[in-house]
């Protein structure tokens, strides 16, 4: 079950001079590739992550104080591989707080290789109607062509945009808004690493002006789960399917103590034989086995006795999911609603 604790507030270690004709705007760092440096300035693979602090992002964005009154939190310095439930929890809680008074928006700077999920999870576990926006780097801040600090100012104005209310969590990366809800990695190197291709963008910035294709909307059949009290989450295990897929990885993860496993099948979610009837032993004892893909995109049904069907969810956002409805103490058929 869910460990019920509450969780402290954290004071900013920036606050910028304050003036009242600017929105309230915090910044809360995690570490990653936009807070990266190194002794090169034409290294973009072998460089430190999480090197700089809040302090030295928010200065080395200068036109940030023209947009808002910055405050800047230090939630983490850690490589986004790092960012652990009790991070996106802390996260989750200083972020419902802080927009429950008259903070405007809140952008999150985090490494991009797991910047789906802690998007994913925001969106599951955040109450507000303002902006909550992702930002990263695929550059470190001393490259040449940087990415990070215009990727940075422009979810800065993302997020204090009156036309960004009630869109849920979004991201801002190489000049596109997307949603956090369905954003993916999709290039392992260039700026342009991440696509939402079916769900499509909410929008493109031009300098620093969003511009929104549609009116406000949220992903549909959206779970939400309140964590204010929330300490730990179930441990939840991905395995990979692939030909002749035997089911040890499956029964490995339970033994080390999995509550659920998410499986990135194959396809429409399939399975081989043996972890097929793996996973139907399971399911007829009730433990919670979900079936995703791993193709990029696409819906994942299965019958009732064969798992539970991801739907549109990718393997890394169902383990936030499951994890999540499995604290929760929901039913198999409970759980398998908030996948459909
Ligand atoms: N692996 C690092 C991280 O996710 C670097 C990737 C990045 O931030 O672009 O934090």
């Amino acid at each position: 079950m869910i460990k019920k604790v509450m969780l402290g507030m954290i004071l900013p270690l920036t606050v910028a001079t304050s003036s009242f004709a600017l929105p309230n705007l915090s910044i809360y760092a995690t570490g990653g590739t936009i807070a990266g440096s190194s002794s090169s300035n034409t290294d973009t693979s072998k460089y430190s992550v999480a090197t700089l602090n809040v302090d030295k992002l928010i200065n080395g964005v200068p036109e940030l104080q023209n947009i808002a009154n910055v405050k800047g939190y230090q939630i983490s310095s850690v490589d986004s591989n790092d960012v652990s439930t009790q991070i996106k929890l802390k996260l989750a809680n200083q972020i419902n707080q802080d927009l429950a008074g008259d903070t405007e928006g809140v952008v999150i700077t985090h490494g991009t290789d797991t910047l789906e999920e802690t998007a994913y999870f925001l969106s599951l576990t955040t109450f507000s109607n303002k902006p909550i926006v992702l930002v990263g780097a695929m550059r470190p801040s001393t490259a040449l062509s940087a990415d990070g600090y215009m990727n940075l100012l422009q979810a800065a104005s993302v997020a204090t945009h009156p036309q960004s209310k009630n869109r849920g969590v979004m991201t801002v990366m190489n000049d596109r808004i997307g949603s956090g809800y369905y954003i993916t990695k999709m290039q392992a190197n260039t700026p342009d690493a991440f696509r939402s291709e079916e769900s499509g963008y909410y929008g493109q910035m031009v300098g620093l002006d969003p511009h929104f294709y549609y009116t406000p909307q949220m992903p549909m059949n959206m779970s939400k789960f309140d964590v204010s009290k929330v300490t730990e989450l179930p441990k939840v295990e991905i395995i990979y399917g692939y030909q002749d897929t035997s089911p040890a990885q499956l029964d490995a993860a339970i033994a080390a103590g999995a509550r659920g496993v998410v499986i990135a099948g194959t396809g429409a979610g399939s399975l081989s034989k043996p972890l097929l009837e793996r996973v139907k032993q399971l399911t007829a004892k009730g433990f919670p086995v979900v079936r995703s893909t791993r193709v990029p995109s696409g819906y994942v049904d299965v019958s009732a006795d064969e798992g539970i069907g991801s739907g549109f969810l990718n393997p890394q956002k169902s383990r936030i999911l499951l994890s999540l409805a499995i604290g929760s103490g929901y039913s198999m058929e409970n759980i398998r609603q908030r996948f459909k």
